[in-house]
């Protein structure tokens, strides 16, 4: 099965409610060159799983950037050159599912990790709170909210869609 790096997302939101003062590390596969930029695990997982995928999506619709549209499956994407960082999407979400740091342009780069590179990857641990990043060797288990991101990445979160599983 091998091991997987298992996100809690809960873990992050307190950052939010500091008002982005101060800003959460955030882990990256690096991917060939795409036209959607650089995109964290934890803006991949909200997006999968904290989001409802609203069928008339209110932030696609006030985007002044056309920067969010939804993928084939019906997941929101920000294309990050387009996002102006207004976060008029943030406010206007009903669910109040985005994180507002994701639409902060100025990071330090020291913030950003390979999670493809065993180095990185602790130094990512060590830089994330405490348990929000646990080393697992299971696969997804719904009954206690942990859900396939990718090959490499399980989440934990409360999972709206209760439906799916
Ligand atoms: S923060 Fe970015 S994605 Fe959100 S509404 Fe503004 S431009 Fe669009
Ligand atoms: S408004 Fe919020 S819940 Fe609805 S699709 Fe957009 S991000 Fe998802």
């Amino acid at each position: 099965m091998g091991k997987k790096i298992l996100i809690d997302l809960s873990k992050f939101r307190a950052y939010d409610d500091k008002s982005c003062d101060v800003m959460p590390p955030e882990g990256y596969f690096p991917v060939p060159f795409n036209t959607v930029g650089l995109k964290t695990v934890r803006e991949l997982a909200v997006f999968q799983f904290t989001c409802r995928r609203c069928e008339e999506a209110p932030c696609i619709n006030v985007c002044p950037a056309e920067a969010l549209e939804k993928d084939m499956d019906g997941i929101i994407i920000r294309y990050n050159n387009l996002c102006i960082s207004c976060k008029s999407c943030v406010t206007i979400c009903p669910f109040g599912t985005m994180m507002t740091d994701f639409f902060k342009h100025k990071r330090d780069k020291e913030l950003y990790f390979d999670l493809s590179d065993e180095h990185e990857l602790d130094e990512y641990m060590k830089a994330c709170p405490d348990g929000a990043i646990t080393i697992v060797e299971h696969d997804e288990k719904p009954e206690e909210h942990i859900y396939k991101l990718n090959d490499k990445v399980l989440v934990k979160e409360p999972f709206w869609n209760s439906e799916k599983y």
